[in-house]
């Protein structure tokens, strides 16, 4: 199309990888559009990470009031409404997005409201506008997954919990990973009967095994119901309520969420009409430079799907800005990755698990050490902190730092620049502690367990 005005870098998505990209390329003097068919910021800001991190945050309050007891407070009559947290976080969320614009438009990039498709691989049809790329990034990111087994339709994703205008009485929540983990916690904090029910023999697949232990206990000792092993046949309402129908059981509650993974966000692109090939699971394919099929388009976060995490999405959407663009391009280190399952207490690690490196032929030390935390000693609470490292007993070298405890997460990141410079279990040994913290622990490990 010869009418249709051309950029330097046509950005499709507004979401981490492609606010950070579109920001990046623009400042490095490109000439840049940046399409979104829905809310500024993608899914970290609207339907994911940041939301989601809110309503964790509420239902943690009614276990510190409980806590509090043990601590001399009389806490009486406290009543939760939900509909005003609901109102609170979108509040929030609405000024979140004019920030996001903002930055948008004071980087110079001209944001283009509407779903894009190409219409050939420089060419995108935007409702009644057409632009082109020189070069294109697609960050179009991924949307939830439900089973395909008969009944499918009923019940909602992670997308609607956002937005449920009152809390449910019971839940029950089918998978076991991420999203199914932090918002059984959630549900739970807040007060719902809730269940979780899961094809696995155990939650957090891919984690370390004595981390997926330790949140088991943790989850049931909060009275969260587990059903491992579950094969789910179907879906199904019953007297009001939502049936998930496994083989040999039938659990039912108020709200049925799926929560069983992601695919990405591919089918409105039509990438046909640019060549752009993905695989099998629909995900975008790319080489080591995230260059797609076509060599003057790019892809980068959760549609490519190697790491589907915040960070990653904006490490990816720097990388190809830089790439294309000038500055210095830094590839992703998708080796160490620190992540985190906001659970209550959360779950955060970095590095390898035991499992991964006994694969990798490493000769291990294995260091865990299991507590009760200080804060809760006065209390009849049964949680407890799980820390655990797994060093390489030939070189010394810390391979993985794991956690379920409170403030898993900032403890983690600290420890993810050690291992970034090559820490030893020797480095942690002379390092001194804080006390009294929860994290001095890491460095006070003598012996090994294993
Ligand atoms: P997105 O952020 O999804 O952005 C893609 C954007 O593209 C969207 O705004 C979409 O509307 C737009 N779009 C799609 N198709 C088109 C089109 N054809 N035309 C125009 N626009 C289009 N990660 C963490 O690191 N920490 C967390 O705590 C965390 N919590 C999460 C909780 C939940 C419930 C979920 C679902 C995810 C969570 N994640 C978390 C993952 C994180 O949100 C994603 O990895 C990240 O948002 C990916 O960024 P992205 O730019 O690839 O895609
Ligand atoms: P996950 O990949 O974490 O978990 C998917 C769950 O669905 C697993 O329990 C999996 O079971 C189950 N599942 C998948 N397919 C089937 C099937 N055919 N039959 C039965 N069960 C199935 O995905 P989530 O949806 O929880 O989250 C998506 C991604 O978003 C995460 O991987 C993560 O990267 C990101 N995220 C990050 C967060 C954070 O950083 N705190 C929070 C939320 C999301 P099995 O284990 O047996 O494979």
């Amino acid at each position: 199309m010869s009418d249709a005005p051309t950029y330097d870098f046509v950005v499709i998505g507004a979401g981490s990888a492609g606010v950070r990209a579109a920001r990046i390329a623009a400042s490095l003097g490109a000439r840049v559009a940046i399409v979104e068919s829905s809310a500024y910021g993608g899914t970290c800001v609207n339907l994911g990470c940041i939301p989601k991190k809110l309503l964790v945050y509420a239902s943690e309050f009614p276990e510190a009031c409980h806590i509090a007891s043990s601590y001399g407070f009389r806490v009486r009559g406290v009543e939760h409404d939900f509909a005003a947290l609901i109102a609170n976080k979108n509040r929030e969320i609405a000024r979140l997005n004019g920030v996001y614009e903002r930055l948008l438009r004071n980087a110079g990039v001209e944001i283009v409201d509407g779903l894009a498709r190409f219409v050939d691989p420089h060419t995108l049809e935007v409702g009644e506008r057409r632009l082109r790329g020189e070069q294109i990034l697609i960050a179009t990111g991924g949307e939830p997954y439900r089973l395909h087994v008969p009944g499918n339709h009923l019940g909602i994703t992670s997308n609607e919990v956002f937005f449920l205008e009152e809390r449910p009485r019971s839940v029950v929540l089918v998978g076991s990973g991420y999203i199914a983990l932090e918002f059984a916690m959630m549900f739970r904090g807040l007060g719902a009967e809730t269940h979780l029910v899961f094809r696995a023999d155990r939650v957090l697949r891919g984690f370390d095994s004595d981390i997926r232990d330790a949140i088991t206990r943790e989850l049931v000792h909060r009275g969260v119901e587990l059903h491992p092993g579950a094969e789910i046949q179907e879906f199904r309402e019953v007297d009001g309520e939502t049936a998930v129908v496994a083989k040999h059981r039938e659990i039912r509650a108020e709200l049925l969420v799926h929560a069983t993974g992601r695919r990405p966000l591919v089918a409105p692109l039509a990438l046909e009409n640019a060549g752009v090939e993905v695989d099998e699971d629909g995900f975008i394919r790319v080489d080591e430079s995230l260059r797609t099929s076509v060599p003057h388009i790019y892809a980068a976060g959760d549609v490519v799907g190697r790491a589907p995490l915040t960070p990653v999405a904006l490490a990816e959407g720097m990388y190809v800005a830089r790439r294309l663009f000038g500055g210095e391009p830094r590839p992703v280190d998708y080796e160490l990755i620190p992540t985190a399952v906001f659970t209550t207490p959360p779950i955060a690690t970095v590095g390898l698990t035991e499992e991964q490196a006994r694969e990798r032929g490493h000769e291990l030390r294995i260091f865990m050490s299991t507590f009760r935390p200080l804060k809760l000693t006065l209390t009849d609470s049964e949680s407890r902190t799980t820390m655990k490292l797994v060093v390489d007993a030939k070189t010394d070298r810390v391979l993985g730092c794991h956690m379920v405890g409170a403030d898993a997460p900032e403890i983690i990141q600290g420890l993810a620049v050690a291992m970034q410079a090559g820490a030893t279990k020797a480095h942690f040994d002379r390092t001194l502690g804080i006390h009294p913290t929860a994290a001095e622990e890491f460095v006070t490990m003598r012996e090994p367990v294993r």
